[in-house]
């Protein structure tokens, strides 16, 4: 009996000196660079001081041709490696916007530890960025021939929401 507490005991520290050992790497192609710059200044404008040095962003051509991009767990606390997967094989974003809410989505997942989301705002729009395969939730006109199918207004509201799930359903919603 004693010596299983013995090794209870060693096992015990042998996790916590390999947590205390991480050393997160932070890895980002310099394409996407400016997103992780948005979302610590988006951050740090509603209030949250997040510097972001722990991930790494991968293309990965073996990720199934339905994802556009996987993180590699859901997570907030900072003691194993962050990777967000983008699928090489397909073409996922038709502009800067499009991209950012699909890397906002990953590190939503695996930076602020936020679970998926399905719910509806009373006007049937997703809820939550954080909803599954939607990328154009405030997105610019793909083929802009009036202004009319200009989603940007509504980004602030969804970055709000990313922060803080609690956030009251915009105008626009209800
Ligand atoms: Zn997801």
């Amino acid at each position: 009996m004693q010596k299983a507490w013995i090794i209870f005991v060693v096992m015990l520290l042998f996790a916590c000196s390999n947590k205390k050992d991480f050393t997160p790497v932070f890895n980002v192609p310099a394409e996407f660079v400016p997103v992780i710059d948005s979302f610590e200044a988006a951050a740090m404008q509603r209030g949250y001081n997040i510097t972001v040095n722990n991930l790494i962003i991968q293309y990965d051509s073996t990720l199934e041709n339905s994802y556009c991009a996987n993180a590699n767990i859901t997570a907030s606390s900072n003691d194993v490696q962050k990777i967000i997967a983008l699928n090489a094989n397909i073409k996922c974003w038709l502009n800067s916007r499009q991209l950012e809410t699909l890397i906002f989505h990953e590190m939503g997942h695996c930076i602020l530890g936020r679970e998926h989301d399905e719910s509806r705002l009373p006007n049937g729009n997703p809820k939550s960025i954080m909803c599954t395969g939607n990328i154009a939730l405030y997105a610019p006109c793909a083929y802009p021939v009036n202004d009319s199918c200009n989603q940007y207004y509504k980004r602030n509201y969804y970055l709000d929401e990313l922060f803080n799930a609690s956030t009251p359903v915009p105008d626009w919603g209800k």
